[in-house]
């Protein structure tokens, strides 16, 4: 099949970001957008003044201010997608808020050590960390880490700790879905995927190695030039999504949903450590994840953009 044609880059139309956060840095103008936000479809142009209530010329001039992020239409105003972006920051808490919570402790052990873990919400991202050991991850998280993730404080509502981390959980392994298929979950821009292998992986005493001061020796990076998201994931993250996968751990456990299968692996840590991967070869570079099943176990292999190129079962 041909390659179609890239249609190359865009150059977005009209406002700068120095622009837009000048436009924006006025309460009567953020008061249009909220306005339009909370109301129930178009506004008319005396309904919005009143809901912002500013006198009739200084409004006029505002609403005039704020094209890019609000546009006529047949019922008076409405947010344009711009607009409702902006909004849905101001709602995700990530503008207006900086909740901390925790130290708790998960009720469920560490699955290298068995000492306690607990659960903490910092800077908009919640981690997993064990008291005891290294856990996994290492570098600048909080030490003992096993999951770090981003996650606004929109998420916090109305739900546990635990189902918090679920959430979070379930907010990465959908991002990690997407960049295995190119897109950008934050911009939609094509993501590259490249594989990272550590050099010299010996795991120290502290439980991680010197070198990536990580547990994996392979992580899968995730990045987008445009707006520079990026994600990196371990491998074995990678081989569930495969069909061939998804039907052989279906032999070890019930599930219907993609999300119970989630739901099974973050209750069974003892079942993800005895997953293992490997490099097979550098040159080319192809790696190998084996997944234990019911009988035996199923392995996939990659090649270095992470397509898989055979499965044994
Ligand atoms: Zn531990
Ligand atoms: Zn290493
Ligand atoms: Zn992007």
């Amino acid at each position: 099949m041909e390659e179609p044609e890239a249609v190359g880059r865009i150059e977005p139309g009209g406002v700068t970001p120095t622009e837009a956060f000048s436009i924006l840095g006025n309460e009567t103008r953020v008061g249009i957008l909220q306005a339009l936000w909370e109301g129930e479809g178009p506004m008319s142009f005396s309904e919005l003044r009143d809901a912002v209530g500013v006198d009739k010329g200084n409004f006029n001039y505002h609403l005039g201010e704020l094209s890019h992020f609000v546009r006529r239409c047949d019922g008076g105003y409405e947010l344009r997608e711009t607009g409702t972006q902006v909004m849905r920051a101001v709602v995700a808490g990530t503008i207006t808020e900086n909740p901390e919570i925790g130290p708790v402790e998960a009720g469920r052990p560490c699955p290298f050590c068995g000492s306690p873990i607990e659960l903490l919400y910092r800077n908009e991202h919640i981690t997993v960390r064990c008291r005891n050991c290294a856990g996994v991850l290492g570098g600048d998280l909080p030490d003992g880490a096993f999951m770090h993730y981003a996650l606004p404080p929109a998420g916090l509502a109305d739900r546990s700790l635990p189902e918090v981390v679920e959430a979070a959980h379930v907010l990465f392994e959908a991002h990690v879905a997407m960049m295995l298929q190119g897109v950008c979950p934050a911009c939609t821009a094509r993501t590259e995927t490249d594989v990272v292998v550590c050099e010299d992986h010996v795991i120290g005493p502290d439980g991680l190695c010197d070198r990536c001061e990580s547990v994996p020796e392979i992580w899968a990076t995730f990045t987008c030039r445009n707006c520079r998201y990026g994600r990196r994931s371990v491998l074995w993250l990678v081989a569930i999504y495969h069909p061939a996968a998804i039907a052989a751990l279906r032999e070890r456990w019930e599930f219907d949903t993609f999300l119970e299968l989630q739901r099974l692996l973050w209750a069974n840590p003892g079942y993800i450590a005895s997953v293992t991967e490997r490099v097979v070869s550098t040159d080319p570079l192809r790696l190998q994840v084996e997944l234990p099943a019911e009988s035996g176990s199923i392995t996939l292999r990659f090649d270095d953009e992470l397509r898989v190129l055979d499965v044994d079962y």
